[in-house]
């Protein structure tokens, strides 16, 4: 990622910027933009007016299985993929753009919360290209959900066609299932 440029100087801030007001942490910034850690602190803290969190990142994948965690991010996937694949955009900015629609998707949704974190998509991203995680598809309805790759899915039921018993019963959970389905 070139910056040696005053244009590709300003656009690795723009990069930035997006990324710390869609709530990236730092360690995100540091590995997608060619900016010192320096001024992306110095960034970060004029754009959230506050220093980043210094917590440990969400490296693991089983977040990822769990049931509403599990539809959330299969919707993302799904516009990552359909992105990289008609948009012909890549890299961070695959990431930023698949990042909004999935918020713009959440948000239309009465009562629903984004429930994916842009560094959990960026993680996410790299458990795919990792091949620690692939979409399978539900033998039920046909969407493509998130499953380990190790694992044996030829009756991979989805938890919007078998949600459990504490779900399901919420209006907000039915139209994401509506939206994660459509996006499949
Ligand atoms: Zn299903």
């Amino acid at each position: 990622m070139a910056a040696k440029t005053v244009a590709g100087e300003a656009q690795q801030v723009k990069v930035a910027i997006d990324l710390i007001e869609l709530g990236a942490r730092l360690q995100l910034l540091q590995e997608e933009t060619s900016l010192s850690r320096e001024r992306l602190l110095r960034l970060y803290k004029e754009i959230k007016c506050e220093s980043p969190s210094k917590g440990m990142l969400p490296y693991s994948t089983d977040w990822f299985m769990s049931w509403q965690p599990n539809i959330h991010s299969s919707l993302f996937m799904d516009i990552y993929q359909f992105l990289v694949k008609n948009a012909g955009i890549d890299g961070v900015q695959a990431l930023i753009t698949a990042y909004r629609l999935y918020l713009d998707q959440v948000q239309g949704i009465e009562d629903a919360e984004p429930v994916l974190s842009i560094t959990r998509a960026w993680f996410l991203i790299r458990f795919f290209k990792a091949e620690m995680l692939q979409l399978v598809p539900c033998k039920e309805c046909g969407g493509h959900f998130i499953a380990h790759t190790d694992d044996l899915h030829d009756h991979y039921i989805c938890g919007i066609c078998h949600p459990p018993a504490r779900a399901g019963k919420t209006k907000a959970f039915k139209q994401i299932s509506i939206a994660a389905a459509q996006a499949a």
